[in-house]
């Protein structure tokens, strides 16, 4: 199966990761939308949050102590955003569920 986020997990596609786990790592995404923006990954392959079921929840829960342990770790004191786009509408490129960590700048809501 071909997947970038399995691969970043493997080490056979380069990242710069910034943390990292027995089931998580996190790594600054390439095209960054923030100051601060990095992409957080269970290194277990499920597709987005559509394939989270009552067997894998666990792994919701562990990418976001990832998010509040890498805040502290990087001192995000002024805050930041967990967004995790989900299918087509939701504006998924890579079937690999993930969490993007935005922060470091004044982010608007609604998104567009
Ligand atoms: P999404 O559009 O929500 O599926 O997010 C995928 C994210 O992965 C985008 O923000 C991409 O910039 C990022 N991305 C894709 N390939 C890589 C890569 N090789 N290294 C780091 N980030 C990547
Ligand atoms: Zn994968």
């Amino acid at each position: 199966m071909d997947c970038v986020f399995c691969d970043i997990a493997k080490g056979e596609i380069p990242s710069t990761k910034v943390y990292e786990t027995d089931d998580i790592v996190a790594f600054k995404d390439i095209d960054p939308q923030a100051p601060f923006h990095v992409v957080i990954i269970p290194k277990q392959h499920i597709p987005s949050p559509a394939h989270i079921t009552k067997e894998n929840y666990d792994i919701a829960g562990k990418m976001i102590l990832a998010a509040s342990e890498i805040a502290k770790m990087e001192k995000l004191d002024k805050g930041y955003r967990i967004v995790a786009n989900c299918g087509e509408d939701g504006g998924q490129t890579v079937g690999h569920i993930h969490f993007h960590m935005l922060a470091q700048r004044n982010l608007s809501w609604p998104p567009g």
